[in-house]
């Protein structure tokens, strides 16, 4: 048996008033030292500043257009076949350029449901989605609101993004 000895406090540790006032004095020091110079602070001054996104994050998606302004989408359906969660709804319609066989009339997602696992981007031949828009912040008042469609996600495109994809057609 291992007897621990017990060490002997002295009178002001027995009151812990000079403990309690080191701790408080330590706190008003990083708290004044945190307002006056800001020095190392890491939070951010959410709406103003945003935190940095990685590039290759997975936001908000962005369908991609041709040249003319029309959707590279040629309505495949192999995003929405990949899709996971079945969230892409597409309706595939004739399209006027003969050299493009097919374009969506519809292209919805219900971002209520996707999971931003990106299989969509991965499974497209042509580019034609894109998810890198670092657009994280979604709010709305109805589950309609985060249904987005096609013409939303063809102007979805982040400030200094081409919404152009480098194939010409
Ligand atoms: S990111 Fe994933 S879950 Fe969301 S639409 Fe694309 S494939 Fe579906
Ligand atoms: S986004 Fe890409 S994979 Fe999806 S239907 Fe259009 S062309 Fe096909």
């Amino acid at each position: 048996m291992i007897t621990v000895k017990r060490p002997k406090l002295s009178f002001w540790d027995q009151i812990y008033l000079g403990a309690i006032f080191r701790g408080m004095l330590i706190t008003i020091r990083h708290a004044l030292s945190n307002m006056l110079t800001q020095k190392g602070i890491i939070t951010y001054e959410y709406p103003e500043v945003k935190k940095p996104i990685p590039e290759n994050y997975r936001a908000e998606h962005r369908l991609m257009q041709r040249p003319d302004g029309t959707p590279r989408c040629t309505a495949c359906m192999l995003c929405a076949t990949a899709c996971p969660a079945d969230c892409i709804e597409i309706v595939a319609t004739e399209h006027p350029d003969p050299r493009v066989e097919k374009y969506p009339a519809i292209y919805n997602i219900n971002l209520l449901r996707c999971v931003y696992c990106s299989l969509c981007v991965e499974a497209c031949p042509c580019d034609a989605i894109r998810m890198d828009t670092q657009k994280v912040e979604q709010a709305g008042y109805t589950r309609e609101h985060f249904i987005v469609d096609k013409e939303y996600l063809m102007q979805n495109h982040p400030e200094g993004k081409s919404p152009y994809s480098i194939a010409l057609y």
